[in-house]
């Protein structure tokens, strides 16, 4: 299991907030814009399961993407980070019993996120996670929390020029190492993405003119493209499905039933759209109907 120290020391500094306020968190934070958050109190699992180790520990460490507007985002100067991913962790946390305070947020790239999960440094992974079969060899994923598809981010200029997958092979292009994004276009599309560690570097690279556009899921591309309008440009038709997972051990089973159980509430209870509506929901995504979840094998 990951370590959780650092949570407990967090736990201790926010009980006196917590003595004070009701189980919906929102209204003690005095932020009407953040979903409300619902911690379980006192919640009951089977004795040596992963959730009572969790929730009797207080705390959990979940692995997300920190540059990713809308999904996983630290804003500069800020100690928590918010995007949907945020949101679906702080869910899964407070059916565990755990506050969002007391959760620690590990960042994980694309690259690290198996080796996270079967090394035990984070408890589970929420990081724009795609669940394919090739990283369920290797690691449990459950969902899908969210769908979305792979397209291309260009600047302004050239939005007219670069208008599809079939020519990233002739443009420079960037992409992320681990990433499904990546290996897409080498396969289907020949293209030989030049390959950075984040999102946030392959921006940069677009931006000053390295590279001539940037691929992966069109959910966090258009993060990126709200925050430069007048500049940036998603462009085409999603050419792939990703659908997002949450990731954690292999062959915790029964763990994976209380995630989809859980997500299966917020799906019910309207706390999954007001999640949505409030972080992908403002980069201008419509919200969707909740996907389907997969058995958990
Ligand atoms: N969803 C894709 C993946 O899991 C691309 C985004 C990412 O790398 O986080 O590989």
């Amino acid at each position: 299991m990951a370590t959780r120290s650092a949570g407990r020391t967090r736990r201790a500094a926010f009980a006196a907030v917590a003595a004070g306020c009701a189980l919906v968190l929102a209204a003690c934070g005095g932020d009407d814009e953040e979903p409300s958050v619902e911690v379980e109190e006192n919640p009951d699992f089977p004795a040596g399961s992963t959730m009572a180790e969790l929730s009797e520990a207080g705390s959990i460490e979940i692995g997300v993407k920190i540059d990713q507007p809308g999904i996983g985002y630290l804003a500069p100067g800020e100690d928590m980070p918010s995007g949907f991913d945020i949101e679906i962790g702080k869910i899964i946390a407070g059916a565990l019993g755990i506050a969002p305070e007391d959760v620690t947020w590990t960042e994980t790239v694309s690259d690290n996120r198996e080796p996270f999960l079967q090394q035990g440094n984070v408890d589970i992974v929420i990081a724009s996670y795609s669940i394919t079969d090739e990283r369920r060899q290797v690691v449990g994923q459950t969902g899908p929390y969210y769908v979305t598809g792979q397209q291309i981010l260009v600047r302004e200029e050239d939005k007219d020029t670069i208008t599809g997958p079939e020519q990233l092979a002739d443009v420079k292009t960037c992409s992320v190492t681990g990433s499904t994004s990546l290996s897409n276009v080498v396969d289907d599309y020949g293209a030989e993405p030049v390959p950075f560690d984040t999102y946030s570097d392959c921006l940069t690279q677009l931006q000053n003119g390295s590279v001539d556009a940037m691929t992966t899921d069109g959910a966090i591309l258009l993060g990126y493209a709200a925050q430069a309008p007048d500049e940036l440009e998603v462009v085409g038709e999603a050419f792939s499905e990703e659908r997002y997972g949450i990731g954690y051990q292999h062959g915790d089973t029964e763990f994976c039933e209380f995630i989809n159980d859980t997500l299966q509430e917020a799906y019910d209870d309207g706390s999954w759209a007001e999640a949505f509506e409030a972080t992908l929901g403002e980069s201008g995504v419509e919200t969707p109907d909740p996907p389907e979840l997969d058995a958990c094998q």
